[in-house]
């Protein structure tokens, strides 16, 4: 069986204005006792999944480049002493402009790291300031830079768009200097406003200069224009890869591939059981192998309806065969009236065995799925 493991750092250097992840900036003690609980949580878990390959290794955050590299290799070795990891492995960390040196990117190369997710969001400094962000667009530059200089083949780019001061030009300009850096991967998501945080509240007092609906819808349709006459096929709603070079961790989630997350806040699905880890930092570390919360054991119906509004947020939609192998009924048997009513409005499309999300019914897609909950 194939494995996916995601390995939570919770820490920033600064929390940005938009930002509801479980993430704060923290002391090196604070982040040294969380390290040594993680290493406990990876290594705890290890004897269960002795049938399984780890295909995908995921460091996200928070800002795991944030931390010491030295940390990362530390828990790359216990993943390797604990789990068969594929010798093929996507092995990704994320990390933000301005944490990156030669030193650390030496250290993630030698830990076996061949994946990098940087997190521009723009690259207008302006729009920078506004959501926080610890960098700038010279730093972004510095990073890439450094990361290709350092061996690294595999880039990805997170970018955001409708954000506060931003128009159509900016973002398209944003878009092409990042084109012609030549990422092998490029993330693309619409800012949203997240309840609790500082945006939120500048929205509620009307201090949000956000871009109208259409300028939103622009800013989407122009992602894709300028983005496909470079080569990069979206393989998912917001996501964009040269040929051969989709996120290996990222679709596994799609398509329900296993997988374990460790640290806190952080989600497993494991043998069709979905769990959550604790969200307080000290409760994990006194007890990082007795600190899951939110068990949820997913009934027949729970795992078509995750199939499907999972699935069908790939391109490449979801084959008849592969929810027929699972679930002993065909997608028609089961959906059969929503899938009809979806094609005849022109958001579904069967492509031999494959039902897909029509570009319409990309644009809509919240509505086409909501339609597959029992
Ligand atoms: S760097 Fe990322 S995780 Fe950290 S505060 Fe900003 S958006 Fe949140």
């Amino acid at each position: 069986m194939q494995l996916e493991l995601y390995i939570h750092i919770p820490f920033c250097v600064r929390k940005c204005g938009y930002c509801d992840f479980l993430s704060a900036p923290a002391p090196s003690q604070v982040q040294e006792r969380y390290i040594r609980a993680l290493l406990q949580e990876i290594k705890g878990r290890g004897p269960k999944t002795e049938d399984c390959e780890v295909v995908s290794v995921f460091f996200g955050g928070g800002t795991p480049s944030a931390v010491r590299a030295e940390w990362i290799a530390e828990l790359m070795e216990e993943i390797r002493r604990s789990y068969t990891l594929s010798p093929e492995a996507e092995v990704t960390v994320e990390c933000n402009p301005g944490t990156l040196d030669r030193h650390k990117l030496s250290c993630y190369r030698q830990a076996g790291v061949n994946r990098l997710s940087i997190g521009l969001q723009s690259a207008d400094d302006g729009e920078l300031a506004r959501l926080g962000r610890i960098h700038t667009y010279g730093q972004f530059l510095e990073s890439f830079r450094l990361a290709r200089e350092a061996g690294f083949t595999n880039l990805n780019v997170d970018l955001m768009s409708a954000l506060p001061g931003q128009s159509l030009t900016s973002y398209e300009e944003t878009l092409r200097k990042v084109l012609a850096l030549g990422p092998e991967h490029i993330s693309a998501y619409s800012l949203i406003v997240e309840e609790g945080t500082p945006f939120a509240s500048l929205a509620e007092q009307g201090r949000l200069d956000l871009p109208s609906e259409e300028e939103e819808r622009r800013m989407y349709e122009r992602t894709r224009e300028l983005l496909g006459e470079k080569g990069y096929r979206r393989y998912e709603i917001s996501n964009y890869a040269l040929p051969g070079r989709e996120c290996v961790h990222n679709r596994g989630y799609w398509i329900r591939r296993a997988y374990l997350g460790f640290g806190i806040g952080a989600a497993s699905l494991w043998k069709e059981v979905r769990f959550r880890n604790t969200s307080d930092l000290e409760t994990y570390i006194a007890r990082p192998l007795e600190c899951r919360e939110e068990i949820q054991v997913l009934s027949t119906e729970e795992q078509m309806e995750e199939f499907l509004f999972l699935g069908l947020r790939l391109t490449e939609g979801i084959a008849d065969g592969d929810f027929r192998r699972k679930f002993h009924k065909s997608l028609s048997e089961v959906y059969g009236g929503v899938i009809r009513r979806n094609i005849r409005d022109g958001l579904l499309s069967w492509e031999g065995e494959r039902l897909r999300l029509t570009d319409r019914g990309v644009d809509v897609s919240n509505y086409v799925m909501a339609q597959f909950l029992f």
